[in-house]
C-alpha cells in the first residue's frame, strides 16, 4: 500500500519560514539592520498566518522595537527576584518572565 503522507498546512510552512529567518538572523546579527529586518519578515508571517510565534524565538527580539538581541551589544539579561530581566539597549524596554 502507498505511504500516505499528510502534505503541510500553511502553518507548517510558515513555521519553518520563520525558522529560516531567524537562523539567517543568528548568523547575520553583526549587521543589525540585515538581522531586524529577518525579524521583521518573520513577525509579518506570524501574523498573517495568525501564530504565536514559539517562544525561543519572541525572546529573541525587543518586544517594543522589534530589534534582534545580540547579548553583550543591545541586549543586557538579569535575574532578580526570581524573574529574567531583560532590558533592550537600542530602545530601553524592558521585559521581565519568570525564571524556571
Ligand atoms: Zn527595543
Amino acid at each position: 500500500m502507498a505511504q500516505h503522507r499528510k502534505s503541510p498546512t500553511a502553518k507548517e510552512i510558515a513555521l519553518d519560514r520563520i525558522e529560516i529567518l531567524f537562523d539567517q538572523a543568528y548568523k547575520n546579527r553583526a549587521d543589525p539592520v540585515l538581522a531586524n529586518r529577518y525579524v521583521a519578515l518573520s513577525r509579518e508571517i506570524a501574523m498573517r498566518r495568525r501564530l504565536r510565534m514559539p517562544r525561543s524565538y519572541r525572546r529573541s527580539f525587543c518586544p517594543v522595537c522589534h530589534a534582534y538581541f545580540v547579548p553583550g551589544k543591545n541586549h543586557r539579561v538579569r535575574i532578580q527576584h526570581g524573574k529574567v530581566i531583560s532590558t533592550c539597549k537600542v530602545c530601553g524596554a524592558v521585559t521581565r518572565y519568570p525564571l524556571h
